[in-house]
């Protein structure tokens, strides 16, 4: 296998935090430059910053953009192009959840989970498409869920814009497979990330049982292997599809979810 990414740029959305932070990682240990973006503490991001540098001898910049805003996108990319010359593979990640059924769903909370879970994906797209393509190399994951091919109750935001990402990733793939562009979806079940914890911890106020207890419960429902996938696990898969024994799979929705979408 050809796993090493020396020499290129890698740009991951949403990578202060779980899984996108742990993709950031297992890039940079494959040899990127890497662009650390999203929200949290500035002294917790800068120290990230140099260990990762430091750990992995490659470049680290971060670059803070709310994804939700087009010309922060924008923004965001052009930082990353002038300090790196380029943007080689673009990892969209940064996601949100709201639960709530479809007659009682807050209209702002919709309005956001389009704009962060999908129309981000296209901007970032759009923005390093154009260099991608006179290079004549490139990669794209976009960070779907299972909830891009099945549905569940209470998250028509979420089902909506994680079906629609995969749309976007299709199209991606199809019209770059010409000019050495990969564009892929990952499409995990559980993972244990603050995302999901959040989710357990709404879950186990309203049943009453312990957080162990709603953990159980929730892989029990879906996910026929009664663990949850590590964000590492996540990063492996997105650094293979970065690499050049990746070269012809593209277009593709690749389910990293214990079973949950064989039932
Ligand atoms: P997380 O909450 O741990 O991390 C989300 C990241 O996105 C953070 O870095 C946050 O700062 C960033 N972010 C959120 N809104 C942003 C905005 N407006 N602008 C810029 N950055 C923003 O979540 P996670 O569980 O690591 O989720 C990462 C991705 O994986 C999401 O797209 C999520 O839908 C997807 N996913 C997660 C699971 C799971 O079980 N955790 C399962 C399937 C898919």
């Amino acid at each position: 296998m050809h796993l090493t990414l020396h020499g290129k740029t890698a740009l991951v959305t949403g990578s202060t935090s779980g899984i996108g932070l742990a993709i950031a990682k297992g890039l940079a240990a494959a040899g990127c430059n890497t662009v650390i973006t999203g929200f949290g503490d500035p002294a917790e991001i800068n120290s990230l910053v140099v260990d990762l540098a430091r750990q992995h001898d490659v470049q680290v910049a971060y670059f803070p953009a709310d994804v939700a805003q087009p010309a922060q996108i924008r923004a965001l990319v052009a930082n990353a192009m002038e300090r790196f010359g380029g943007v080689n593979i673009l990892v969209n990640n940064a996601g949100i959840q709201h639960v709530a059924n479809l007659d009682v769903f807050p209209e702002d909370q919709w309005d956001r989970m389009l704009a962060v879970n999908l129309s981000a994906a296209f901007h970032t797209a759009k923005a390093v498409l154009p260099l991608m393509k006179s290079r004549g190399w490139g990669r794209i994951v976009n960070i779907s869920s299972v909830h891009g091919l099945v549905a569940s109750v209470g998250k028509a935001a979420y089902v909506t814009t994680k079906h629609g990402l995969i749309g976007l990733t299709k199209v991606t793939a199809l019209e770059n497979a010409r000019f050495g562009i990969t564009a892929n979806a990952i499409c995990p079940g559980w993972v244990r990330t603050p995302l999901l914890e959040r989710q357990v911890q709404e879950r186990a106020r309203q049943s009453g049982r312990s957080l162990q207890e709603e953990e159980v419960q929730l892989l029990g429902e879906k996910q026929a292997v009664a663990s949850f996938t590590t964000p590492e696990q996540i990063a492996d898969l997105t650094v293979f599809l970065c690499s050049e024994s990746a070269s012809t799979l593209t277009g593709a929705a690749l389910s990293v979810d214990g079973g949950w979408i064989a039932q």
